[in-house]
């Protein structure tokens, strides 16, 4: 029996306290984690899967839509710890994901900095250290446009650029449901783009929103903000 589960874990940053949703799919043989939350996270993430009577040593398949800290900050802790598991993500991806190109991200909010007023300087700069703390992960196989996995019921692979340049979704066939990862989130149960000031390509990104909008999966879960059926948009 196949099942898809949606993962809620607690985030904060700084005052700000919010979730995520890490989703796990699994079939007889095989259970995939998309994305692996935030740097230092990696006992939530083994709680949340025990919770939900899962074990971490099950995970044999961790897809990373992207390389941002929040998605593949423990993925580098858990290969440690559980060594079996796979890491997947795009080809453009995976050289920020294994540490063989500095973050694009790293590299936006250095940039960002030196134009920081007086008083958001401290934070500027400990969102960069942030960013820095986050521990390269090999990446294990690398996914193409369209790709389908022949696991779990089937899981294709949606690109999804724009938030980073090779971002992508992920389309749960059995399910008839998209994992967004940060294509697409919610506000108020809306979708919304993701801090779109710090899309790397606003345009890009605002059409691949639209792409999975107009896709015609019935729902799709958002790493932040959680479930979102399309019947009620
Ligand atoms: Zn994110």
């Amino acid at each position: 029996m196949n099942k898809l589960i949606i993962l809620k874990i607690e985030m904060s940053y700084g005052a700000v306290k919010d979730y995520i949703y890490p989703a796990v799919l699994c079939d007889g043989e095989t259970c995939v984690l998309a994305d692996c939350g935030y740097v230092g996270s990696l006992p939530e993430i083994e709680k949340a899967l025990r919770n939900n009577g899962l074990t971490p040593e099950a995970i044999t398949h961790i897809i990373l839509t992207h390389h941002d800290h929040d998605h593949v900050g423990a993925a580098a802790a858990f290969k440690r710890k559980y060594p079996n598991v796979l890491i997947l993500t795009s080809a453009e991806e995976a050289p920020y994901i294994s540490g063989t190109k500095k973050s694009l991200r790293l590299e936006q909010a250095e940039q960002l900095q030196q134009d920081l007023p007086e008083d958001r300087q401290a934070f500027g700069m400990a969102f960069c250290n942030l960013l820095r703390s986050v521990e390269p992960v090999e990446v294990d196989q690398v996914l193409r446009e369209d790709e389908l996995l022949p696991f779990c019921g089937g899981i294709q692979v949606l690109a999804a650029p724009g938030h980073t340049p090779g971002h992508i979704s992920l389309y749960l066939k059995e399910f008839d449901t998209i994992l967004s990862g940060d294509a697409m989130a919610l506000e108020q149960g809306q979708p919304v783009l993701p801090n779109p000031q710090f899309a790397l390509d606003i345009d890009k990104a605002k059409d691949s929103m639209q792409r999975l909008l107009s896709h015609p999966a019935q729902s799709v879960i958002c790493y932040h903000g959680g479930l979102f059926e399309k019947l009620n948009y």
